[in-house]
């Protein structure tokens, strides 16, 4: 058996990758693989090893049977060690699905959040089903904050497709969390029987996509 686990936005302490070495040469083969989603993956389990490698990963924080939002949301690097960051992305991300987990508790399908601190996309904010690109913003009175622009409907796979801008969509890093928790709830109100957020919004047309899109 293998067993993958989500770690938050893609941070993992030292502590926890020495634990996660110790298990993986306890109840398997020693070999661990990173995925290109910023999870990992414990190989060569024995089937009855199984339930006792989740309950550790778990007492870890490491989520085996992790929320729909920490599965699908992934950070780049941003402003904590990118010199090219123009936003802050790793605790932003891993603030966004926790707070959605708690808003949205019945969510429970398949979606990505790729949060990208600017315009290098190295979390591929194209392919996401919501891809955020990180900018630098001015408020009324000229300050200068950390903000994104907005991307939807992304894909890789069946059906792969880039993301539509978004238009006239820039949102505050502070308010990141309100904004997606409304996309969302507009897409559980109104996806029309549509498979998935993707399918959803690739199927509006430009002055509705704008409109979905529209901040609240
Ligand atoms: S997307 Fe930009 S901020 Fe993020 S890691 Fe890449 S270069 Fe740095």
């Amino acid at each position: 058996m293998y067993i993958g686990f989500a770690p938050r936005a893609g941070r993992i302490s030292g502590h926890q990758l020495r634990r996660v070495a110790d298990l993986a040469e306890k109840f398997g083969d020693s070999r661990i693989r990173l995925t290109t989603q910023q999870k990992m993956v414990v190989c060569d389990i024995r089937p009855a090893d199984v339930d006792p490698i989740v309950s550790e990963l778990h007492a870890e924080d490491l989520r085996v049977e992790a929320s729909a939002f920490r599965r699908g949301t992934m950070a780049c690097t941003g402003i904590e060690f990118c010199k090219l960051a123009l936003a802050e992305t790793k605790m932003r991300a891993q603030w966004l699905y926790r707070e959605l987990e708690e808003r949205l508790p019945d969510f429970n399908e398949d979606i990505r959040i790729n949060v990208n601190g600017c315009p290098n996309s190295c979390a591929r904010f194209q392919v996401a089903d919501i891809g955020l690109m990180g900018a630098v913003m001015s408020r009324g009175d000229g300050t200068k904050v950390d903000g994104f622009l907005v991307y939807l409907g992304g894909r890789i796979g069946e059906g792969l497709t880039f993301g539509r801008k978004a238009k006239s969509v820039r949102v505050y890093g502070e308010e990141l969390v309100p904004y997606v928790e409304t996309l969302l709830r507009r897409y559980m109100q109104s996806r029309n029987g549509h498979r998935n957020f993707s399918d959803y919004v690739n199927s509006l047309s430009d002055e509705a996509l704008t409109a979905f899109a529209a901040q609240p």
